[in-house]
């Protein structure tokens, strides 16, 4: 088959527990040698999941949980946002290669039979970004992975974030809105996703919102990339 990534063709290595067990047979879609350029994070910060070599939270955690202690977070990333993975989202969500959303099933998958959740709630895309590229890329990352829920929605910006200044970004007012049904996320275990973390600004509004509609409920956040 044609690896996702560098598109060179490779042959599928099943081991044999795989094929003998009643488990939903992971296909790789990246070959091993993209494989092997990808980082794995293990040992992370328990806040926002960076990678470092120890378990305490990160500067930047600290700095942030002294301003703001009520929106401490629990984040994990699969992996460290490196060339390979920009290289990959920039094909993906810039250049809109929705054939892409497959490249990372199989590790995923992985990972949410490891930390399962109640109920999966992917970030959503603002309208502009939906029409412009026809898909929400965190949804087409994970549709195949878990069951999603969605109930939040983005509330439109009027100016564009990345155009932002960092210190205008952390202050903009609550980005998201939710537009679920609160009783069924009621004392669950709710998982959200997004695809890359970079200043954490997006999930704790997210996570914020969410902790409005349904105070009760246990929240973690996951992303592909960090
Ligand atoms: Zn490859
Ligand atoms: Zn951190």
């Amino acid at each position: 088959m044609k690896c996702l990534l560098c598109r060179q063709n490779f042959s599928q290595n099943l081991t044999l527990a795989e094929l003998l067990h009643w488990l939903p047979l992971l296909t790789d879609q990246i070959c091993p040698h993209c494989q092997q350029r990808l980082v794995p994070i293990t040992t992370a910060c328990p806040e926002c999941g960076r990678a470092q070599t120890s378990t305490e939270r990160c500067r930047d955690c600290q700095r942030w949980l002294q301003a703001q202690p009520q929106q401490q977070l629990h984040n994990q990333a699969l992996f460290i946002y490196n060339a390979l993975l920009q290289d990959f989202f920039k094909r993906y969500k810039s250049l809109g290669d929705y054939r892409l959303r497959h490249a990372f099933n199989a590790p995923c998958q992985r990972w949410f039979a490891q930390y399962s959740a109640d109920v999966y709630i992917p970030l959503p895309t603002d309208e502009q970004s939906f029409a412009q590229r026809g898909f929400n890329p965190v949804v087409g990352l994970y549709a195949d992975c878990v069951p999603l829920t969605t109930c939040l929605k983005k509330r439109p910006q009027l100016v564009k974030q990345s155009h932002k200044k960092r210190q205008a970004r952390l202050q903009t007012p609550q980005l998201f809105e939710f537009v679920g049904d609160p009783t069924g996320l009621n004392n669950k275990k709710i998982l959200l996703l997004d695809d890359i973390y970079t200043t954490g600004r997006t999930m704790r509004h997210a996570q914020t919102c969410l902790k409005i509609a349904v105070p009760n409920c246990r929240l973690n956040t996951f992303t592909l990339a960090r």
